[in-house]
């Protein structure tokens, strides 16, 4: 099984996805917990370049070829192998992140972003995708006192930007609801946890 966790910054998904993997570990099930940008070698690499651009940084389209790219290579060499071996593979983002940033917030359109998915990934969907939904608000008011001033985001993001991911990740669930179990991220991270494994329980036939 497949699955890939999505959210704007600070919905908390990286943490639910780690704690999804020692929950599954729990029950005795392999799995490997990776991420994106990123998860092989290569892919890393075209993470540094896209948290640390040179020079002036890069536009939209040439962000999306890169996260393309990444992905191709985590694809080929770390989650193909491992699903078909018979592991569990979550992903802390995948496309639609790309989806969502470069093709919505960042104007390159869905279809764009799907094209390039086909292309680099023969368009691998996870078998399940949890998207980690918080209201735009809170999502500023968590990355304050995480980050202050120092955050590590692509370029310094305002407010509207978030609302912003956070609609487009919302209008791509609803496009594809059979993929998509939609959890709310409010509350302590035990609460969001429950709703994690209540939304993962399908694919044990629970
Ligand atoms: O939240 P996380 O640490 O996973 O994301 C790292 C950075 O990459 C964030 O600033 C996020 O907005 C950005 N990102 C992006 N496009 C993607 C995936 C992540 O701009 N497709």
């Amino acid at each position: 099984k497949f699955i890939a966790f999505e959210g704007g910054e600070g919905t908390g998904k990286s943490t639910q996805a780690k704690l999804l993997a020692e929950y599954l570990h729990g029950r005795g099930i392999a799995c490997r917990l990776t991420r994106e940008p990123g998860g092989t070698e290569g892919a890393e690499a075209i993470r540094e370049l896209l948290l640390h651009p040179p020079g002036e940084g890069w536009g939209p389209r040439a962000e999306a070829l890169l996260f393309a790219a990444a992905r191709s290579d985590h694809v080929e060499k770390l989650i193909r192998p491992a699903v078909q071996s018979g592991e569990w593979v979550i992903s802390d983002r995948y496309l639609d992140s790309s989806r969502a940033y470069q093709g919505g917030a960042g104007g390159i359109g869905d279809d764009n972003v799907l094209a390039l998915h086909d292309i680099g990934s023969d368009g691998l969907k996870p078998d399940l995708t949890i998207l980690i939904d918080v209201p735009p608000q809170q999502v500023t008011s968590r990355l304050a006192l995480r980050d202050g001033d120092n955050s590590d985001a692509i370029g310094g993001r305002s407010a509207d930007y978030h609302a912003d991911v956070t609609a487009a990740f919302r209008e791509i669930a609803a496009k594809e609801p059979a993929r998509f179990s939609i959890v709310n991220g409010e509350g302590s991270v035990d609460d969001v946890q429950s709703r994690v494994k209540a939304a993962i329980a399908p694919l044990f036939g629970e």
